[in-house]
């Protein structure tokens, strides 16, 4: 049968795509529709057909699925964050397991009688909101030319006004509509990107979780705000208030942040501590914080690259670390070690950490954690993990017991991979926010001496399709 745009279909939802999309056929042809979730039947109409497949738009949900849920938030539809906070969260887990385990099948080339008897359950929540410790919401205006908050229609760059994101802290709208009020008070514009005139472009509101401190950071299109006090008069009132800074950014791009901030107020950064979790303490599914004395406390500014859901990066470091299989005695490398988090999680409980990574700020922050918290036994490098460590494995014959890999969507590199393989450590630890890459980079790395031995994911994004998996490999 052919099908042509502006058609109305029923389908039945029996799958769901990377992205979160619902997928069902008709007639031997492949539909994906935003915003159905598996097991809808619905209407929708055909937007762009292709070979053997089209795209539909969902106009009615004729029977909902049993685990179709009321989203929390009005706009989760509009914006491009929570792609599937539709799907109840016992759901949204086992679609990220499926999503893992059939990267694993499909790219990875591992069987899947070994995929199904390593794997572990997903770390979810308990509450699936709220978990966010970082939120950068653009300032612009509307039509009437009123200066508003909110979040980008999903890939567009057009603001829908709301400043109480359910996945952000209940700060952000506090703090949001303080700024909102000093900009129509002062008459501070707005930055418009289409225009590239304008001075706020964005907001970064920041909190330690573990310590209720708060940092707010406004990126300008310029050096300073008029009437600076009586904005930051305002937000010191705010509960937690502890860095108010600006952030230059001058540029044409969209990219939000510039390379300076200056502080207006209070201290340059913010901390949080981050506590070791048992392995029970994580099974019993809980959230709470345990405030014992396995805390590590980590300094962050507003250029910082630091994980944006503290509960689960807990969960997830403390996963790492029983990955490792640590006595006391080991060497460990941490390549794209960020602000040093899993290396200092790593080196209480190993004899010599070295970490890798490529933003000098962040190497300088590690190193800073690293005294902070008394640890002499963590070394950083800056570089590119895949030039510095055959560079070193080259010139000084390194060696690693154990090798933890945390890269970002791309995966590791083919030249770091090698390395890895050449220098022989009895494990590999790699953390990933995209299966697809990992499961690749774990196909090479089993075809050269390596066995899958464990498999878990965790669930740092809850309610978008996103997700974390940490996997173990033992030397054969
Ligand atoms: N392990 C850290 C950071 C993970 S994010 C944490 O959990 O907090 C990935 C990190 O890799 C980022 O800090 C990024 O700056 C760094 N990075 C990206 N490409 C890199 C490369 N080629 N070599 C080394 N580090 C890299």
């Amino acid at each position: 049968m052919e099908f042509q745009k502006d058609d109305i279909i029923t389908l039945k939802i029996d799958d769901m795509g990377m992205d979160g999309e619902g997928i069902g056929k008709s007639s031997g042809f492949t539909f994906f529709v935003k915003d159905a979730v598996i097991g809808d039947q619905i209407e929708a109409k055909v937007m762009k057909v292709k070979k053997g497949y089209a795209y539909a738009r969902l106009t009615k949900i004729l029977v909902p699925s049993i685990d179709r849920i009321d989203p929390k938030c009005p706009y989760h539809r509009q914006c491009g964050g929570c792609q599937i906070q539709a799907l109840d969260y016992k759901a949204q887990q086992l679609f990220k397991e499926r999503k893992i385990k059939s990267n694993l099948r499909r790219i990875g080339a591992f069987s899947q009688e070994l995929i199904e008897q390593i794997t572990e359950p997903i770390i979810g929540m308990e509450e699936p909101f709220f978990y966010r410790n970082k939120a950068q919401f653009p300032i612009g205006a509307d039509k009437n030319g009123n200066v508003i908050t909110g979040f980008y229609v999903g890939r567009t760059h057009t603001i829908i006004p709301n400043t109480d994101c359910a996945l952000g802290v209940k700060e952000n709208k506090t703090i949001l509509e303080m700024i909102l009020n000093y900009m129509k008070r002062y008459q501070v514009t707005a930055y418009s990107e289409k225009e590239g005139r304008g001075l706020v472009r964005h907001v970064l509101i920041r909190k330690g979780f573990a310590t209720g401190e708060l940092m707010v950071c406004i990126v300008l299109n310029g050096d300073k705000l008029p009437q600076m006090d009586k904005l930051v008069a305002e937000l010191i009132k705010v509960k937690g208030m502890t860095s108010i800074s600006i952030n230059i950014n001058r540029d044409r791009t969209n990219v939000i942040m510039g390379k300076v901030c200056h502080t207006l107020w209070g201290r340059d950064t913010i901390t949080d501590v981050l506590h070791v979790r048992s392995i029970e303490s994580i099974n019993s599914g809980k959230d709470t914080y345990y405030a014992d004395d396995s805390g590590i406390t980590f300094a962050i500014s507003p250029l910082s690259f630091y994980q944006v859901n503290p509960i689960q990066t807990e969960k997830l470091y403390s996963l790492a670390l029983e990955y490792a299989e640590l006595t006391g005695i080991e060497t460990v490398w941490d390549l794209y070690c960020g602000i040093g988090t899993i290396s200092l999680f790593m080196a209480k409980r190993a004899k010599q950490v070295y970490g890798i990574e490529i933003i000098e700020q962040a190497v300088k922050d590690a190193r800073a954690n690293a005294e902070r918290n008394g640890i002499k036994n963590a070394r950083f490098y800056m570089g590119k993990a895949e030039e510095v460590l055959p560079k070193l494995y080259r010139e000084d014959g390194i060696y690693a017991d154990v090798i933890c890999v945390d890269p970002p969507r791309k995966g590791c590199d083919a030249a770091c991979l090698e390395t890895i393989v050449k220098m022989a450590p009895k494990r590999i630890v790699y953390i990933s926010c995209d299966s697809a890459t990992l499961a690749r980079d774990l196909k090479y790395l089993c075809a050269n001496g390596y066995v899958l031995r464990r498999v878990r994911g965790a669930d740092m994004f809850c309610n978008t399709v996103h997700c974390e998996v940490c996997v173990q490999l033992c030397r054969k």
